[in-house]
């Protein structure tokens, strides 16, 4: 039987910076995906030039920008591995890259170029590949360690990192071995969910607002109340089932079935007053008027329901006006639904934190490790969960 070290199992992100950190620090590693490509995800991701991380984040409480039921797991290997530092490497790669927006760092060119980086490192700590290869049933002795079947035939490892990542986008690759083999060797795990997905609002309410489908504008969202209050200032698009957009898929990750969000069309803007200062000097149609403070789509949609308020602004009552810069500042809708794993960035929940070490990423099953997007970590979106699968991979191959 084949002898390793350590073997890997999925080689994304977590999987293959793991892997090559492994073996460039001399150990015997073997990584094994099942897919027919590997790290699909980095490929496809920050629209095909990979968000790879975030300058915004802060390693004194990273723990910021991340959710779980512990969101202070993360904190240990986030701040032993830093955005900095993954920085470093790429441009040792000669990979360029820019900032686009609050700290977000994409590759100028393709992603495939951190593909290529990642299998840089791995070739260079001499780590054997196996793929596609799928693995089946995996036991553990004290004596022997792990014995792992494949299609390729059966290895032997003390040692055992899943980095097989969360249920998002099956149809390339993503599947629930994670938390499998966690139930297998008694690990509690946190119920999955999809996360930075777009929310869908069914049935006849959402009949007035489908026709807004390709409208993006700025928008503050949140959901939640008091310590649970989640609150995003980003851009919003309507979709003709939902909505989309950076700040509904932050809010996605936040929200709780049957929970309504709350959302501001013109933050920074005091609506009632800019209406009523209209209604003294004006008389424009009141659709006019509010296309001065939101997209004229929208206003038009808004006043479009309300035959109250299909009239010049100065015969429009205060209480009108009062109520529609209620519901541009304050409009509260509540989401059917999400558009489910086949759409969302991220699944939320995973390997429950309380079952790993937050210095290794070690189980509470000895030599068996979990690491990346199938731990119960979700970053924010704009490179925070490649940023923890960078992390959560650097603190785990530094145990191995
Ligand atoms: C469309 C999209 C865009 C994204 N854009 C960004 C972005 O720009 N920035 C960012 O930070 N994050 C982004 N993300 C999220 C990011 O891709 C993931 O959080 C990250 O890839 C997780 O890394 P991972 O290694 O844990 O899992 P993955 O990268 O998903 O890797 C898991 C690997 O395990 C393999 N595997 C699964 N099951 C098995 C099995 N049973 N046997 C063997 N192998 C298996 C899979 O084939 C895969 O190669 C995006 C996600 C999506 C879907």
């Amino acid at each position: 039987m084949n002898a390793f070290d350590a073997v890997v199992v999925g080689a994304g992100a977590a999987g293959l910076f793991c892997a090559g950190l492994a073996g460039q620090r001399g150990l015997k590693v073997l990584l094994i995906d099942h897919g027919e490509r590997i790290a699909e995800k980095i490929r496809i991701s920050g629209g095909g030039r990979a968000n790879f991380t975030n300058r915004d984040l802060d390693v004194r409480a990273p723990q910021r920008h991340f959710i779980g039921d512990n969101p202070h797991f993360c904190r240990s290997a986030l701040s032993r591995y830093t955005p900095q530092q993954f920085i470093e490497l790429v441009q040792r790669h000669g990979i360029a890259f820019h900032e686009k927006h609050k700290g977000q760092l994409f590759c100028d060119g393709s992603s495939q170029q951190i593909i290529d980086m990642l299998l840089a490192e791995c070739a260079s700590g001499g780590v054997a590949h196996w793929q596609p290869c799928s693995v089946g049933e995996i036991a553990f002795s004290d004596d022997a360690g792990f014995r792992i079947d494949t299609s390729r035939g059966a290895v032997q490892a003390p040692k055992l990192v899943i980095a097989t990542g969360g249920l998002s986008i099956p149809q390339i690759g993503a599947s629930d071995f994670g938390y499998r083999l966690a139930a297998q060797f008694g690990l509690r795990v946190v119920a999955p969910r999809p996360a930075l997905v777009p929310l869908t609002f069914g049935g006849e309410a959402w009949s007035p607002y489908a026709e807004l489908a390709g409208l993006a504008l700025p928008v503050q969202i949140e959901t939640g109340a008091k310590k649970e209050r989640a609150v995003f200032l980003e851009d919003l698009l309507f979709t003709h089932r939902g909505l989309s957009g950076p700040a509904v898929l932050q809010i996605s990750s936040y929200w709780q079935p049957g929970a309504p969000l709350t959302i501001d069309f013109a933050p920074g803007v005091d609506v009632r007053a800019s209406l009523g200062v209209a209604k003294q000097r004006s008389r424009k149609r009141i659709g006019n008027e509010l296309a001065a403070l939101v997209p004229s789509r929208l206003a038009d949609a808004w006043v479009g329901q309300d035959a109250a308020l299909q009239r010049p602004i100065n015969e429009a009552a205060d209480r009108a006006l009062a109520a529609l810069a209620e519901r541009i500042a304050r409009w509260q809708i509540t989401p059917s639904g999400t558009e489910g794993y086949k759409k969302a960035e991220v699944t939320a929940g995973g390997i429950d934190t309380r079952e790993l070490s937050s210095q290794t990423m070690e189980s509470k099953q000895r030599g068996l490790y979990f690491i990346g997007e199938v731990v119960d970590v979700t970053g924010w979106l704009g490179g925070y969960n490649f940023q923890w699968a960078w992390a959560s991979a650097h603190a785990c191959a530094h145990a191995l």
